[in-house]
Formats: structure tokens, C-alpha cells, sequence
């Protein structure tokens, strides 16, 4: 299916031109409509199905369309990974799909500096992609604060789980605002995941590629 059918915005659509991306991949033909209107969704998809697109490029969308702007030390979306890799990854595609969409997008992870996190965090971003250890960092010495959270993306949670950042994820989660929109991403669906997705996510919708 084509980008336009999906119901993406024009400034989206071009940034996908350039990456000459032609037609979606079947997660992003699933997940783009409901998280345009804003549903909650539960996917189980790898790493190698577009699903970085998939919640991306309308989360973007949503973040346009309001006129809010990012308040000096928070953020609008929030992106949770489990490693710098993939933090570093996912905020390329965020920059590369958000390229004429005027959304500002910053990372932070363990080993960099914290004075660098303070300084791209004191305008405030829309987008702040994030592993967990140094997320909670900034939230304890009041460099980040979470309040104004509108939509919260959990990518990888098996791996997540894996390298032990249970108690990290619900001290994050306490500190987020009720009223959000949350998306959770994981490859494989045992039961301590879906437990975790059920406290995270209010009547999601589920897509499995
Ligand atoms: P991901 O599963 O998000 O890690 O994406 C895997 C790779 O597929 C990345 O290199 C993306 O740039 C690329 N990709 C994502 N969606 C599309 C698409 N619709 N058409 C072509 N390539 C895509």
C-alpha cells in the first residue's frame, strides 16, 4: 500500500520520497491508522520489518498536528531502547522521517556526557529517544522532567527485560502522565512481557508481522 493511502501528512510524505521508500512494509500497513487516531497498540514484530517507521512517522504526524510546543526540560515523545545502538539508530530514522516536519529529536544514553543531555535538554525536544539507566539519571538530578509525555514507545521490551531493566521501566512509567498515548514492541510474546504490556497499555490494538 502507498504512504498517501495511510492518511500521512505531506510534509511525512516527502521526507519518505527521499528515502525512496515506494510502498509500506505490513506492520506499517497495519499500525499507521490506529496510531494516527491514537490507539494504544501491542506489536510483536523484529528488528527488519519497517516497525521503526511504523510508530515514527505517526507519531510525528500527531506531534504536528497539535500546536504544542516542548516545554524547557521535558519532552513530547519518548522512546525507550535498550541499547545506545539502537537509541542512536531509532533517532537517525526520527531525524531522516521528521526532516521537514520541524520537530526536534535528541538522545541519551549511558557513557556520554550529562552536561551535553543538560544543554540539548533545556529548550525542551519533541522527540528524546532513551535508555533507561541514564533516563532515570536526569529524572533524579531534575534535568528531565516527564509530565508533559504524550506518547511513550517501548521498543525491544524482551531485550529490555533481558538485560534487567524491569524496576528501571515501572519507576519510568510511575513518573509518566495516565493520559498517553503508549506503544510497546517486542519480538517474542512470554508471559512476563505481556504482564508488562497489560500495566503499560489501556485496550491496545495488537499487530504481529
Ligand atoms: P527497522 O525494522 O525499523 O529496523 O527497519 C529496517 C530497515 O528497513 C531500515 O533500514 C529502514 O530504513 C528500512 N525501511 C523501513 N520501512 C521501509 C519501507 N517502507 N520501504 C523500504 N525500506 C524501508
Amino acid at each position: 500500500m502507498s504512504f498517501e493511502d495511510l492518511g500521512l501528512s505531506q510534509p511525512v510524505l516527502q521526507a519518505l520520497a527521499l528515502k525512496e521508500y515506494t510502498k509500506s512494509t505490513p506492520i506499517q500497513e497495519q499500525a499507521i491508522p490506529m496510531l494516527l487516531q491514537g490507539r494504544d497498540l501491542l506489536g510483536i514484530a523484529q528488528t527488519g520489518t519497517g516497525k521503526t517507521a511504523a510508530f515514527m512517522l505517526p507519531s510525528i504526524d500527531r506531534l504536528t498536528l497539535s500546536d504544542k510546543r516542548p516545554q524547557r526540560g521535558t519532552c513530547r515523545m519518548l522512546v525507550l531502547a535498550p541499547t545506545r545502538e539502537l537509541a542512536s539508530q531509532i533517532a537517525e530514522s526520527a531525524r531522516a522521517y521528521g526532516r521537514f516536519s520541524h520537530i526536534s529529536v535528541a538522545t541519551v544514553f549511558g557513557g556520554t556526557s550529562i552536561n551535553k543531555n543538560r544543554q540539548d535538554l533545556s529548550r525542551g525536544v519533541d522527540v528524546l529517544v532513551a535508555t533507561p539507566g541514564r533516563l532515570l539519571d536526569l529524572i533524579d538530578q531534575r534535568i528531565l522532567d516527564l509530565r508533559n509525555v504524550e506518547i511513550l514507545v517501548l521498543d525491544e521490551a524482551d531485550q529490555m527485560l533481558d538485560l534487567g531493566f524491569i524496576h528501571d521501566l515501572k519507576r519510568i512509567v510511575k513518573v509518566l502522565p495516565v493520559k498517553r498515548q503508549s506503544l510497546f514492541f517486542s519480538a517474542t510474546m512470554p508471559k512476563t512481557i505481556k504482564d508488562l504490556a497489560d500495566k503499560f497499555l489501556t485496550d491496545p490494538a495488537q499487530v504481529s508481522v
